[in-house]
């Protein structure tokens, strides 16, 4: 099943917090960049952060919770041409191989992934627009 992540929180501390309001709601979720953030706190904190993973079923459920709870602001995930919600990360045309080693390099360095790999983009799935990266929900109003 497909996970999509649905907030980057500043330590694990926190996103363990989000994980168990998750919990309460029957919403599973997984942390990503956690181990790192564990050995290195202040670097992750730093950098990347923690990520919060769900199911991509449960992605508008859980954002609707999150916001309930003031636990995320304007959340950047929506499509800066159309403002549409349903957007996905993919690797970029002909680079697949390429943006898993890369994917895998970010990793093992322990760096973000995403902000200087040059084999991610987004993909809005209503208006098919590709680009390198969402917009929060206010912005994408006032760009309609
Ligand atoms: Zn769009």
């Amino acid at each position: 099943m497909k996970t999509t992540r649905i907030m980057t929180c500043s330590d694990a501390a926190q996103a363990h917090i989000v994980q168990g309001a998750l919990a309460n709601e029957q919403i599973a979720s997984m942390l990503q960049n956690e181990n790192f953030s564990s050995l290195y706190p202040t670097h992750v904190s730093a950098t990347s952060g923690v990520d919060v993973l769900v199911y991509e079923k449960d992605k508008e459920a859980a954002l609707q919770l999150l916001e309930e709870n003031g636990m995320i602001g304007d959340d950047l995930s929506y499509c800066p041409r159309c403002g549409s919600a349903h957007i996905r990360l993919v690797h970029k045309r002909g680079k697949q191989l390429r943006a898993w080693i890369a994917a895998f390099c970010a990793l093992m360095a322990a760096s973000p992934l995403g902000k200087n790999c040059a084999y991610w983009e987004f993909i809005c799935d209503e208006c098919k627009e590709r680009f390198e990266s969402p917009v929060g929900k206010k912005k994408s109003r006032e760009g309609v």
